[in-house]
């Protein structure tokens, strides 16, 4: 029987009655953009990541984007960043990260993996680092942190803004401290096969920086200040009401699904390791595994 990779029917009818009343809610008070469906969501995601701010956008990718123009903005005193300005990241990961580099001007430079863990090989990074690198930005692929404490150190050490992709990683940890609150930035998405998956296209970007906050609020609705006026080129990449809704639901069940995760990753665990053409996830003891994909590397007959 084929076990499909990932079932919303199952989760929906265990977070019926959650999402319907938040959505009824939304309903009710007819605000549909940037109404108080949106604040509580990131309200409640800021207390969940214990970070200063958190403010949603429209997708994943504009959360990357958005983190890069406003690091630009507040920290380099430029809407852009210049053609050779080397943002430094990993081949291994979904276009979108090197997409969201080219777009805020600057140049993707990638550097190898670790090939256990799978995530930027913080050894290989530091020899990347030359007098045109601006930032870094790690990806915490299927889950799994990147070594934050080293990175962190050769960001300082050099002056590097972090911009972390948390895309595959809510609720995951790095000795204790939630992916996402290490960097500059942290931006997730809420795309629907996620951890915390929406309705459609959602993201969003802690940051501890209320400048930077400040900037990416004005940068997701069209570089409007509050009194309206237009500072900066910006986006139309507002949280859509209902994707909050759903979002906020769900927000409550999400270490519970995350363990649920865990424990299915145990088994497959018990079952794969010591197979001779299987290399099953390494497993850090440092961060907690968020799961979002688990993947096994085969020696040959790989679709077999
Ligand atoms: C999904 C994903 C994104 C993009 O998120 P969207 O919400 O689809 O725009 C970016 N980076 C990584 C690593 C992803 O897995």
């Amino acid at each position: 029987m084929a076990i499909p990779q990932l079932d919303l029917k199952a989760e929906y009818d265990y977070l019926k009655k959650d999402i319907s009343r938040n959505i009824n809610a939304c309903i009710k008070y007819q605000q549909w953009i940037l109404g108080p469906s949106v604040k509580e969501c990131e309200q409640s995601i800021a207390e969940y990541l214990k970070s200063r701010n958190v403010t949603g956008v429209a997708s994943g990718t504009d959360a990357l984007l958005l983190s890069l123009r406003a690091v630009a903005l507040i920290k380099k005193g430029r809407a852009y960043f210049r053609s050779d300005d080397e943002i430094i990241t990993t081949p291994f990961t979904f276009v979108a990260t090197a997409e969201a580099i080219a777009r805020a001007g600057a140049k993707p430079v990638f550097v190898d993996i670790d090939p256990d863990t799978y995530n930027l090989d913080p050894k290989a990074l530091e020899k990347a680092v030359n007098k045109k690198t601006a930032g870094i930005m790690p990806v915490h692929l299927y889950g799994l942190a990147c070594d934050m404490e080293r990175i962190s150190r050769v960001a300082k050490k050099n002056g590097l803004f972090i911009v972390e992709d948390c895309a595959q990683s809510f609720g995951g940890e790095y000795k204790g401290k939630k992916l996402g609150t290490f960097g500059d930035c942290g931006a997730f998405s809420f795309f629907p096969s996620k951890n915390l998956g929406s309705w459609g296209d959602a993201g969003c970007i802690c940051t501890d920086s209320k400048k930077i906050a400040d900037c990416l609020r004005s940068l997701r609705h069209h570089g409007q200040e509050k009194n309206g006026e237009v500072k900066n080129l910006g986006y139309n990449s507002r949280l859509d009401t209902i994707q909050a809704a759903v979002i906020s639901a769900k927000l409550k069940y999400i270490d519970q699904f995350n363990r649920a995760r865990k424990k299915v990753a145990k088994t497959y665990k018990q079952h794969l390791k010591g197979q001779k053409f299987i290399t099953i996830p390494f497993e850090p003891l440092e961060s907690s595994h968020s799961w979002a994909l688990y993947t096994v590397r085969v020696k040959a007959k790989r679709d077999k």
